[in-house]
Parts: C-alpha cells; structure tokens; sequence
C-alpha cells in the first residue's frame, strides 16, 4: 500500500513557508503501515494540479494532497479536484452548518457568500467535518484508490488526519506494521561509525533496512522494516540492536523514542522519576529549553530557565562571581559550574544545565577561541562540566551546544 502527498501553494515554491505538512502526514502514515512512495510541492496552478493528481494516481493507493482550499480566489484546488473527477461542486448541508457554526463562535464580520460557498463540495466526495476552520477536508474513491483533500494551514489538517483521515484509513484497507527503531550514537562520524560496524550491517537480514542520519555530533541510526508479524518483526529488530550495541559501547546513547527525539527520552525519564530541571544558558540563547517547551507535558518535570546573555546579567541575575569571571572569564568551567548550581538553586530543581561559549564569528567578552563551550550539568550533589570546540560556524556550533547539552543531560539522568 503505497500513499503520496501533494502540498500546494505558491508559498512553499518560493520559500515562504517550509512545508512541515508533508512531515506529519508522512509520519502519520507510516504509524499505520502506508509506506509513503512520493512527497510534491506544487504551484496554486489548475494544470499543474491536474497533472500531479493523475501522476500520482499512476503511482500508488492513496493520495493526500494539502492547501488551497480556502474562500479566496488563489484558492483553486476544490475547483480543480472537480474538474479532474468529471464532476460538479454541490453545497453540502453537514458542512455550511459547521461554517455558521464557526462563525457565531469565533468570527465577528458578517458570514459573506464566499464563506457560504465553502460548503460547495464535489458531488462524489464525502467531506471530512473540520471542526477548526472553514475549509472541509474531502474524500473521494476511484476504484481501490482514495484521493483526499485537506486544508493547507498545519492544525486544522493535523486534527483531520489524526481523528478523521487515519480512522477511516484503517477502516477501509488492512495495512501492514512498520517498525523504525532509531539508536542515537555521539561522537563518531558517519564513515567512522559505518567502519565499526560493517560486519553487523553486512550480516542484517534483507527485510531490516539500515540508514545512518548525521546531525552536527548527533548520529542518528534507524533500522526500519515491515510485515504483518508485529510481535515477530519487534524481536527481530531488538535482536539486531542487542548485536551492534557492543560494537558502540561507549558511544551508544540510548534510543530515540518512537515518537521522535531525544528531549522526549529525557522528558519521559525525568516525569518518570518525579525529578526536575532548570536551565541556565547564554551562548545557546534558549534553544536548549525551547526542545523541552515545545513538546507538550514540559511542565511535569521543567522549572524554568534563564538566558543569561550578557556578563553583567550572569552576576545579577545568575549571581555569578564577578571575581570568578575576571579570573577564568565568562567562557570557563567554573562560571559554567556556577550558573548551573545557581540555576538549581534559584529555581529549587533536581538537576540542571548550562552552557556558556563563544560562537562567534568574532570573541564576545572572553578570549576563549571561537567555537569553545563549556557544559555543565549539576544534580543535588554535584556539578561538574566538560570543555569542547564546535568550529566556527556560528549555527553549527548553537546547535552543536545543544545536542551535547541533551546528549550529557541524558547520560546523567539514566544513571540511577
Ligand atoms: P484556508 O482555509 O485557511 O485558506 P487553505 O487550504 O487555503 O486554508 P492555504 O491557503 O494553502 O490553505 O494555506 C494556509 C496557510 O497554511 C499558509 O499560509 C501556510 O502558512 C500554511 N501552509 C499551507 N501549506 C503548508 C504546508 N505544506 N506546510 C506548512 N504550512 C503550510
């Protein structure tokens, strides 16, 4: 069962706008077995919609196409939909009550015609009720094959598919289980990782695919495969994993949570523990707190955190020693150490983490080389703190920061 996703909007050609849709659709449809053959982003364009519907209707079972669906003129993909289906466009009555319905709740400009006429339909789709917007999602059957519409703006096309489009998938067809188990290894380049353990690789069975995902001293390495035998296919991926991990002892960090990354791993160990974090950062700007906060369930175990940019905010508001800065200055293990116990203290956590660094281009308020950052991570007992060179990229080392950041809060988290 092969599924592809077709965005549309001229927004996504020109780079306005990142197409995340296709990411959670493609997510979404391996979790119920469809193997997603093709992801296409194409123009608001009547002929460009028309090929792509009947290119991808060539290819595979299931297509899912996203965006202009709205009242406006540029919006031309219902219009379209029709013409390709050989049909007309009908008002539906389910779907211009939950318009009004919308309106009188949220909206207080008067309901116009072309609000009206989003209820106008294909006479041979079904439409899938959006309870959050104006724009019905629409499911229309060719033979075995299932074509769906759904708007382009991201939460009202993820509660289409999460509660109407993934049900009545499972409903019409028997799909397989695909499993991907994804192992997260520090320290180790791909060339050097693949080295180490090309005899497991060459060994894996054909069914168990193997793909290596580097990201800035992150690896990524995810075994996938699919069948019907979910307890089967489960064991036999354990199995494999059981072989390679003492190939990567050292290296080896645990595995990705099935739902994604590793702040999820930390924050499920850490709600699982009862235990609770601070974050003190200054060279990462937040971003190492924005991976906790931007998942759901972040205020079961997250305290707070503090972007301590500046040297004078580090002593006022952190109460970092001045006298420590003017004798290790700001990029050092011991103001790091510092702001990390401060952090705990100031917001009453069990653990904490900081990180101080020069990510340039040019030296802020320390001498420390471009891409030097220190880390460290304290717990109720201790502090400690580690010194690395991320280059001199300025992103590259940010991001850098904060994967080792999660990578060394990880490791101290599991080991009780
Ligand atoms: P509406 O009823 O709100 O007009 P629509 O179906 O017409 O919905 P579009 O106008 O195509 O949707 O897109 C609405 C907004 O949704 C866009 O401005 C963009 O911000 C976002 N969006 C559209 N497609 C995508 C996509 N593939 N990935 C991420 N965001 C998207």
């Amino acid at each position: 069962m092969l599924a592809e996703i077709i965005t549309i909007g001229d927004e996504l050609l020109i780079g306005q706008v990142v197409d995340t849709n296709s990411a959670f659709i493609a997510k979404q449809l391996n979790k119920i077995g469809v193997s997603v053959y093709q992801i296409t982003s194409i123009q608001d364009d009547k002929q460009h919609i028309l090929q792509a519907l009947e290119d991808a209707e060539n290819r595979v079972d299931i297509i899912i196409c996203t965006g202009g669906l709205g009242p406006t003129k540029d919006d031309i993909t219902k219009k379209t939909i029709a013409e390709y289906f050989n049909d007309i466009l009908v008002k539906n009555d389910a779907v211009l009550e939950n318009i009004e319905h919308i309106w009188k709740q949220h909206i207080r400009t008067k309901l116009l015609q072309v609000n009206k006429d989003q209820a106008l339909i294909p006479s041979k789709s079904k439409p899938l009720m959006n309870k959050l917007g104006t724009a019905p999602g629409m499911w229309i059957e060719k033979g075995d094959k299932v074509f769906i519409s759904l708007p382009g703006v991201p939460y009202e096309m993820k509660a289409l598919i999460e509660y109407q489009v993934v049900p009545q998938l499972k409903d019409k067809y028997n799909f397989p289980f695909i499993l991907h188990k994804t192992m997260i290894v520090y320290g180790l380049g791909e060339s050097a990782l693949a080295d180490r353990i090309e005899a497991w690789e060459d060994a894996l069975p054909k069914h168990i695919k193997l793909a290596y995902l580097p990201n800035l001293g992150k690896m990524r390495l995810r075994l996938s495969t699919k069948g019907f035998d979910e307890v089967k296919l489960r064991q036999e991926v354990q199995d494999q994993i059981d072989k390679v991990i003492p190939l990567i002892e050292e290296e080896y960090a645990g595995l990705e949570d099935e739902e994604g990354s590793v702040e999820v791993v930390i924050a499920k160990q850490l709600t699982k523990l009862g235990s609770t974090l601070a974050i003190a950062e200054s060279c990462t700007g937040g971003a190492v707190a924005e991976r906790f906060t931007s998942h759901s369930g972040a205020s079961a175990f997250f305290k707070g955190g503090l972007v301590t940019y500046a040297t004078e905010s580090k002593i006022n508001v952190l109460n970092i020693s001045k006298a420590d800065i003017d004798a290790h200055s700001v990029v050092s293990s011991q103001v790091v150490e510092a702001m990390a116990k401060n952090a705990q203290q100031l917001f009453q956590s069990d653990y904490a983490v900081a990180t101080t660094g020069n990510a340039g281009p040019t030296k802020g308020d320390s001498d420390a080389e471009v891409g030097t950052v220190h880390i460290a991570i304290a717990n109720n007992n201790d502090v400690y703190s580690q010194e690395f060179n991320f280059g001199n990229s300025r992103l590259k080392v940010i991001q850098k920061a904060v994967n080792k950041a999660l990578e060394m809060l990880q490791k101290e988290i599991f080991k009780n």
